[in-house]
């Protein structure tokens, strides 16, 4: 049961796209102290060692911006400034940019932990006024790869089903995830479900064996990279079973007959061989999933972050639908979203080839649609510069300025040396941020202290289409502003109308009536309801839907021209830096359980900074014999873009040739040799340009 005290309000967890429910309690001296909301349908009353900790990071004002700063000139010292000269003179070299080179030598790098109405405002700002595409943000390195196989395969961004399936599914594949420690809570949910009912099968594929593992039946220890061909033999596998729904793949999907050819192409032994399994071990996968009655797919970043990443995922929904796990209970494709609300930021057209309400860029319908309801200027056709390709324009002068808020590139992005140096070629930074430590602050022209979780209200979506309302429960320190009211204040100094929202209530109300129609449809919503019913899944026509659709495609009916599902023949040919001679290791990289992205947050928690110190290298022993390397010694690893130095650890829970560094470390006084991302590859996947974090060739030496 909840304790509430006179003082107590409801919010939502702002680290990962699970969407945990929390009360937060307002003392009396100004702090706050919370507790997991048990009658929250997603975690009913469960909280994860990060959301536990979640008020202190509001509690430690110690590392807060408190005001706006601003230099004239790189060579000068920041200094304090009032919000209107700040804005103004941001207004005026925006001003002088477009002027002089057009409307796509600026850009904003934004983030999916803003608020929806954040995203909302900005989309607004950059296409529908300033005239230019360039607005993308860091869910493009987290979600965008799902995002193209879900249109591709279902006509529409889509999660097809709810968290409540997990109680009636008795299969589950988890591939290209650790749950266990990045999506905790549902994970709990998935393992009281094992625990009530063990026949209930769960299949992990990772080349290391992680805390997911401790419950699988089977564990599929693969070689990185080797995604596809294993989905390929199992979809195999399952047709020569006959474990396939003829009835389903007939009526109410296409592409089969293509996918057959394909998927018999490589025989078992071939794909075991290509995956470093046994056959036996692929077989059991096979008959798993041939038996089951509820059939979920999960994954995360191990399939986005790839060179290949749209063709795992789709070779993975392919699951589901030659088996016609989709669109019924405890069945369906479920991808976990790294950031709290990157499926909100779609929901608005949050990326650069997007339009609100899952609209397209490339439809001129779509782009006059949006155009006459915001009665700005006309959109772009062309898409505008994902968030690797902005680093890339900045270096080669295309890009003037950039704007990036609530996000901290120089430790998330890939080959990130480069990006810094992007930065410093930067005629004009701003930056919009929470917290002094960000090493982009170095580079900023302009600093805009912005309010954190807690300190201003607004909406998120989670993993599963649910929306969630986010009260206001404290002030925000000195003269922090939320995001959204600093982007709607700058675009009134630039002169443009239509952002004069009296308050986050307003932003929402407009970004509904955009859904009105389209396959998110939410116009039946509004924050009253939010507050009423705390949660709901969309879509949301009319209020009569009471908590939202909790399953998509119920009648088998798509959002493809034909209504049916296409089952996509993908390749699976990988085109990621393989190793040689010079560099003969793969390395992939990944969360821990207790931090969170660049530890802005999580790393003011002592306690969570107790799980692990610093960085690592997990490597298998048998590798180590051969470097002479003893756990704890300090390895030099180095690829062809940088190098990092941390200590080893010896586990043979990785496979051999490949080695493991956690994401989370940036710069440390002047010392970047912790950071991953200095040697991470910085190709990206062709169609949804998210970056290949988790396949790069390195080389390791002792210190
Ligand atoms: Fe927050 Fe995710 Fe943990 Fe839930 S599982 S408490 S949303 S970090």
């Amino acid at each position: 049961k909840n304790r509430f005290t006179a003082n107590a309000v409801t919010s939502t967890c702002c680290y990962c796209g699970v969407g945990c429910g929390v009360v937060v309690n307002k003392e009396k001296n100004g702090t706050i102290t919370l507790q997991g909301d048990a009658e929250h349908p997603v975690n009913k009353g469960m909280l994860c060692s990060k959301g536990m900790n979640l008020h202190y990071t509001v509690n430690d004002k110690s590392d807060r911006l408190l005001y706006p700063q601003m230099r004239y000139n790189k060579s000068m010292p920041m200094q304090q400034v009032s919000w209107d000269e700040a804005l103004e003179r941001t207004a005026a070299v925006f001003k002088t940019f477009i002027d002089k080179y057009g409307p796509d030598s600026v850009a904003f790098y934004a983030s999916g932990q803003c608020l929806t109405e954040e995203y909302y405002v900005v989309n607004k700002l950059m296409k529908g006024f300033i005239g230019s595409n360039n607005l993308d943000t860091n869910s493009r390195l987290c979600m965008s790869s799902a995002v193209v196989a879900y249109k591709t395969a279902l006509g529409e961004d889509s999660v097809p089903l709810c968290y409540d399936d997990i109680e009636l599914a008795n299969c589950f594949y988890i591939m290209g995830g650790n749950p266990a420690w990045c999506h905790p809570i549902l994970w709990r949910r998935v393992e009281a479900h094992k625990a009530a009912n063990p026949n209930a099968k769960i299949i992990v594929v990772d080349p290391r064996v992680t805390d997911t593992c401790a419950i699988a039946d089977l564990h599929l220890q693969i070689n990185p990279g080797t995604d596809i061909t294993l989905n390929h033999a199992i979809g195999r596998l399952l047709i020569e079973n006959g474990d396939i729904d003829i009835d389903f793949i007939n009526n109410h999907a296409e592409g089969f007959e293509q996918y057959s050819t394909i998927v018999f192409q490589k025989t078992l032994a071939e794909a075991a061989n290509i995956c470093g399994l046994s056959e036996s071990s692929i077989r059991l996968a096979a008959k798993y999933i041939g038996e089951a009655k509820g059939f979920i797919t999960m994954w995360t970043m191990g399939l986005n972050q790839s060179a290949i990443g749209v063709n795992k995922n789709l070779s993975l929904i392919n699951l589901n639908l030659i088996t016609g796990h989709i669109g019924k209970p405890g069945s369906g494709p479920l991808s976990l979203t790294g950031q709290p609300n990157a499926m909100g930021g779609r929901e608005v057209g949050g990326l650069a080839n997007l339009l609100p309400a899952h609209r397209n860029l490339n439809n001129p319908l779509h782009r006059e649609e949006v155009q006459k309801f915001w009665g700005g200027t006309a959109i772009q056709p062309k898409p505008g510069l994902t968030a690797t390709e902005m680093f890339e324009a900045l270096n080669d002068g295309r890009l003037k300025a950039i704007w990036i808020m609530c996000t901290n590139p120089l430790t998330s992005l890939p080959n990130v040396r480069l990006a810094e140096e992007a930065l410093k070629k930067a005629k004009f930074v701003v930056l919009q941020e929470i917290s002094n430590k960000p090493e982009t602050l170095a580079y900023a022209d302009v600093i805009l202290p912005a309010a954190a979780w807690a300190e201003k209200e607004g909406t998120m979506t989670n993993s599963e289409r649910r929306i969630s309302y986010l009260n206001k429960i404290i002030d925000p320190p000195g003269e922090a502003l939320p995001d959204a009211e600093i982007i709607c204040r700058f675009a009134r100094k630039m002169g443009y109308k239509g952002f004069d929202f009296e308050n986050p209530a307003a932003i929402y109300a407009e970004h509904v009536k955009l859904t009105a129609k389209t396959n998110i449809d939410i116009s039946g919503l509004n924050y009253e309801i939010l507050k009423e019913q705390k949660t709901v899944q969309w879509p949301y026509k009319k209020k009569s839907l009471q908590k939202g659709t909790p399953r998509l495609f119920t009648d088998k009916q798509f959002y493809t021209p034909s209504a049916k599902a296409v089952i996509s023949p993908v390749e699976d040919t990988l085109t990621s830096e393989k190793p040689d001679d010079d560099f003969p290791f793969i390395l992939t990289t990944g969360r821990i359980r207790d931090q969170w992205h660049t530890m802005s947050k999580t790393g003011k928690v002592n306690k969570l900074n107790q799980h692990y110190k610093q960085a690592f290298l997990e490597i298998h022993p048998d590798d180590a014999i051969i470097l002479q390397l003893n756990d704890g010694d300090i390895t030099v690893v180095t690829s062809r873009r940088g190098e990092v130095q941390v200590q080893a650890k010896l586990t043979s829970q990785i496979k051999r040739g490949v080695v493991f560094l956690p994401m989370h470390w940036g710069k440390i006084l002047n010392n970047d040799l912790n950071r991953a991302n200095n040697i991470t590859s910085d190709q990206v996947d062709p169609i949804s340009k998210e970056p290949d974090f988790k396949y790069c060739a390195v080389n390791l030496q002792k210190y």
